[in-house]
């Protein structure tokens, strides 16, 4: 069994621009430096919080990134996003956004227009997966990945498993695949639990794994509880987990649960992009101040 290392509350929030209000996770307060959970560098997570009406749209205006990817996860709340590359879309609830940076990109990321204007809840993960080397300077790409794309794996009592990238592995050993392109292994899914709905996970023991709890409580490993917007670590021991609705509680739950193999590759980072070395690093810098990320108004 991959057993609990740590349960972490939600450290203090941040503004990402005016528009994503977000606990940092990794690379965090606590001890997850962006070796710990290696492929996932980032996670930004923007418990749920009620935005006011606004007639200019809230977010981040335009910046670059390079030699990694991505990953928007929308809960509640509409996001539009443009990129250089000519990639773009609104993702609402359900809903995921997978940038691949590349050899770099500039972006902006809003609250949908429409969304704005009426204000409400807004909950969302950002995650940032790194790229391995090989794949650093690639061509960047975009995939909107609707909700409807994701396989539905039904669970005893109503809720479900929805896969957005790599595998999940069912309780009698049925692999389902999600819909999402990844340049490494990577496992990323949303478990909607009704109440009394037990879901069971196997990954790998050395893949970097976690649990961030969108909704309601959960009970791991029929032992540890964890509560809304905690985050689960597991250790690097052991293949198999299993979440359910907490018994205390008695309401509904949803979690994202992440795993992926690490690359185990140097990591040299700084702001907007992630290398593997010192002068790359400075070659992302010297060709963003030389324009070669494109052009994107603002
Ligand atoms: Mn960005």
């Amino acid at each position: 069994m991959k057993e609990v290392e740590l349960i972490l509350s939600p450290p203090e929030p941040h503004y990402v621009g005016d528009g994503f209000r977000v606990h940092n996770f990794i690379p965090g307060a606590y001890r997850l430096d962006m070796y710990r959970m290696d492929p996932f560098i980032m996670l930004d997570y923007n418990s749920k919080h009620v935005f006011p009406p606004s007639d200019k749209p809230k977010g981040v205006g335009v910046h670059p990134h390079r030699g990694f990817e991505t990953v928007t996860i929308a809960y509640k709340g509409k996001v539009a996003h443009h990129d250089s590359a000519g990639g773009g879309g609104i993702i609402g609830e359900g809903d995921v956004q997978w940038m691949t940076a590349a050899s770099g990109v500039l972006h902006k990321e809003y609250h949908e227009e429409e969304f704005s204007k009426t204000g409400g809840e807004f909950q969302m993960v950002q995650l940032w997966v790194n790229l391995p080397s090989k794949f650093k300077m690639s061509p960047p790409q975009y995939q909107a990945i609707e909700n409807a794309k994701m396989q539905r794996v039904a669970l005893e009592h109503g809720g479900y498993i929805e896969i957005i990238a790599g595998q999940y592995i069912d309780g009698e050993g049925v692999k389902h695949q999600g819909p999402a392109s990844t340049f490494s292994p990577v496992h990323l899914s949303n478990a909607i639990l009704n109440l009394g709905d037990k879901a069971h996970y196997s990954f790998p023991a050395h893949y970097n794994t976690a649990i961030v709890v969108i909704e309601g409580e959960i009970l791991v490993n029929n032992e540890f509880i964890a509560p809304t917007d905690n985050f689960v670590l597991f250790s690097n021991k052991g293949e198999e987990f299993t979440v359910e609705t907490s018994p205390e509680s008695k309401e509904n739950a949803k979690v994202l649960v992440l795993s992926g193999e690490p690359l185990r590759e140097p990591i040299a980072a700084h702001g907007p992009f992630v290398m593997n070395t010192r002068q790359e690093l400075v070659q992302a810098f010297q060709d963003f101040n030389d324009g070669k990320f494109g052009y994107l108004a603002d």
